[in-house]
């Protein structure tokens, strides 16, 4: 289901599986899996392995299973499975099969079995601490335990009490037999099987034991006949273990494990268990909060599943790790939003203009067109009347050079209608601007002025025509490129990443969005209607970006 608006970039994994069908290896089928572990929500560096992994199989009329590595049932929750899967889907594919490592637990419990009788697994019985000291270092080999040479009978009798729940966590483990002077770590006698009294989500109380990730994944590959398992580098060193687990149990099918580089983007993290903290310690409002990396976040955000489609193509896919710009995935949604989303007008912090001499009441319809480039938008109607608001920031009473919006005295043009005059500021007590007093050049309507230059153009909406709304300006959670470097997340945030404005002022029509329809709000950026919170009768904007991109050095 690779989407036809998301070309298909070639990589090095494709050119293997190229090769691979050239030899017809496989009997030329492609069978990938996207295998998230439900411990947490889906983040954009998993939208990378999603559109790897489901644009293969969409380019080679293969197949890809979503497979739910729920292995640790501590961690492990429904409300993550769900969302998983409404992420997958959101980002627009759609999985052949859907599974999970539990499904499996029989046969991984078989195999395991099968390992002990070959003299290929042993029953450990030291302590964490003990195995710790007795695996070496990066240097040093390991040393042997002295539980390695029980007999065969001896450890089939343990694990299988093991299995039946007759000691508590810790006691034992079950360990593959391999070599502890091994000088890949992953290779010394790594655990197969430990105790965890836990109740599962899907196998309730079936199990007191749960098989580790390398032993399961390896064999949940072999048995859905996946050809290609692709995953991210930190793999590369438990391949061996990979291999050698299906070596050693002789499965039909033996797919492939290939590494690429993970996304590590900037100013942001993408790891569960530093989102998991960002969550708990309330510095988010939740896994959807649009400052999130999440997908669920950036969905609410206002990103469209196109252009996290188009920036997962266009970082492409390779064998080093390497940083990717904040700006890449920006220009991504600028780019979508750009095409795709109507014009409106918004005015987020509003200064009450009075054109004096219109008279009371006046209202004068005019026609704006919703897209500048595609006329496919059509057209609406604004209501232009005596009192409109313009924003703060488009009126200075002390302006800095080349400032070209309104000044007292000076004359600037409202977006497709006239040219106004700021004839007099009218301020409060306590000296803040209340309203200003403009008049109006009815010859400018369409037209330029007569004899003069008006430079500046300001947006506008309508003071008594126009609704109130709520608009949250989003911009990036943290202030510095690698937030993980510094001594704590909380130091690394950035403190304007949010700023909300409860009394916007937005055109009639923007009060009939639906939740997640998305606009450009001319001048500021582009807008999407909050998911959760947007309702006709109190609307909610979120800025997904701005126009240009401010952060640029
Ligand atoms: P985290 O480090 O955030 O906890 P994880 O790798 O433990 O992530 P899993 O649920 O195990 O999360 O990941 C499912 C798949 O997504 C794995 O194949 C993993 O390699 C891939 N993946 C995770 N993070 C990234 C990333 N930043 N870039 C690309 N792929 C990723
Ligand atoms: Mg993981």
């Amino acid at each position: 289901m690779n989407k036809p608006d998301t070309p298909v970039a070639s990589n090095f994994i494709r050119n293997i599986i190229d090769d691979d069908l050239a030899a017809n290896k496989n009997d030329g089928r492609v069978v990938t899996r996207f295998p998230p572990e439900p411990n947490g929500y889906l983040h954009i560096g998993h939208a990378k392995s999603i559109c790897l992994n489901f644009g293969i199989a969409a380019q080679y009329n293969g197949q890809c299973n979503l497979r739910f590595d729920d292995t640790n049932p501590v961690k492990e929750n429904e409300e993550f499975v769900n969302a998983i899967k409404a992420d997958v889907e959101w980002l627009g594919f759609e999985w052949d099969n859907l599974k999970h490592a539990s499904d499996y637990f029989d046969e991984l419990y078989n195999f395991a079995v099968e390992l002990i009788k070959q003299g290929k697994a042993y029953v450990e019985s030291s302590s964490a601490e003990e195995m710790r000291e007795m695996r070496g270092t990066l240097t040093e080999p390991g040393t042997e335990s002295p539980y390695r040479n029980r007999s065969v009978e001896e450890n089939l009798d343990l694990f299988a009490r093991m299995k039946a729940g007759e000691f508590d966590d810790g006691e034992h483990v079950l360990r593959a037999k391999i070599d502890m002077a091994s000088g890949n770590i992953n290779m010394r006698d790594p655990t197969l099987y430990r105790i965890r009294k836990v109740d599962h989500v899907r196998t309730g109380k079936t199990w007191s034991i749960y098989p580790m990730y390398d032993y399961t994944h390896c064999l949940s590959d072999a048995m859905e006949n996946i050809t290609h398992s692709l995953c991210t580098l930190e793999f590369e060193d438990h391949r061996p273990l990979y291999d050698w687990v299906l070596d050693e149990l002789k499965t039909p099918a033996h797919p492939q494990q290939i590494e690429f580089a993970r996304l590590s983007l900037e100013y942001t993290i993408l790891s569960k268990r530093n989102l998991i903290q960002l969550v708990e310690d309330k510095h988010v409002t939740g896994w959807d909060d649009p400052r999130m990396p999440t997908i669920t976040g950036i969905r609410r955000r206002g990103y469209t599943p196109a252009a996290i489609r188009d920036f997962c193509d266009r970082i492409g896919i390779t064998k080093n790790d390497a940083w990717i710009e904040m700006a890449v995935l920006e220009t991504c949604i600028r780019d979508d939003l750009n095409e795709h989303s109507p014009r409106r007008m918004a005015v987020i912090d509003p200064i009450k203009v009075v054109i004096t001499d219109l008279p009371d009441g006046y209202t004068e319809t005019l026609s704006f067109a919703n897209h500048p480039q595609n006329e496919a938008f059509g057209r609406r109607d604004i209501a232009f009347t005596k009192e409109i608001m313009i924003d703060a920031d488009d009126f200075s009473e002390n302006p800095p050079p080349k400032y070209q919006r309104l000044v007292p005295g000076g004359e600037v043009r409202l977006r497709g209608s006239y040219v106004i005059k700021c004839e007099e500021v009218i301020k409060n007590d306590a000296g803040d601007i209340v309203e200003l007093r403009c008049t109006h050049d009815p010859a400018t309507l369409g037209k330029k002025p007569e004899g003069r230059k008006v430079k500046g153009v300001v947006h506008w909406v309508s003071a008594t025509e126009g609704v109130t709304a709520e608009v949250r300006l989003y911009d990036r959670l943290f202030n510095i490129e690698n937030p993980a470097s510094a001594n704590t997340l909380e130091d690394a945030l950035n403190p304007q990443s949010m700023v909300i404005h409860k009394q916007c002022c937005i055109e009639a029509s923007l009060a009939d969005a639906k939740p997640e329809e998305r606009f450009q709000f001319e001048r500021l950026g582009y807008f999407v209607a909050d998911r959760f919170e947007h309702t006709n009768a109190t609307p909610v904007f979120n800025r997904t970006v701005t126009l240009r991109d401010t952060w640029a050095k």
